[in-house]
């Protein structure tokens, strides 16, 4: 039998985990208290890399974060987690992640910064072309135009009075 089944969308507990619609940019930093483990107690694996050499998050133990509180809740699965980083090594990551962050928020950042720059810039050079053709003239290229104007009416009045003379 063929099953096709309707896939409804799932509802994420951890919102940082959701993926980023494209474009949209990181521009607060995280609030975690603990950044070494995001506040779950486990040290991230990306930053578990950088104490523990080749460390692979789908073979090795999980590393526990000993920098804060959160780290306790997962002592008793034995076997499972490495609980050889020690407090002081979980408050250097803590650091090390945080000014990752910043760096990242700052990028981010000035990203924007510049593309809403170009941005306006753009928008004012497309608003400039169109105020050319649409606004209304200012009142002294009112009066140039109306002495051109002049200036044409009465060349066209001289010219008429020249073919009168030529004529009479
Ligand atoms: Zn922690």
């Amino acid at each position: 039998m063929n099953f096709e089944f309707k896939k409804i969308l799932p509802i994420p507990v951890r919102t940082e985990l959701t993926p980023k619609p494209e474009g949209e940019e990181i521009f607060k930093m995280p609030t975690w208290k603990c950044f070494c483990c995001h506040d779950t107690g486990w040290v991230r694996p990306h930053i578990a890399k950088l104490v523990i050499a080749e460390y692979d998050s789908n073979r090795d133990r999980t590393p526990v974060c000993q920098g804060c509180e959160q780290g306790r809740q997962w002592f008793h699965l034995k076997g499972n987690i490495d609980t050889r980083l020690h407090q002081i090594t979980c408050k250097e990551l803590d650091k090390w992640e945080r000014d990752n962050w910043e760096e990242t928020v700052r990028t981010q950042f000035e990203k924007l910064l510049k593309n809403k720059d170009f941005v306006d810039e753009s928008v004012s050079h497309i608003a400039t072309a169109k105020s050319l053709r649409q606004r209304a003239r200012i009142s002294s290229e009112q009066s140039y135009a109306q002495y051109k104007h002049d200036l044409a009416s009465r060349d066209r009045y001289e010219l008429k009075v020249g073919v009168c003379n030529e004529e009479a």
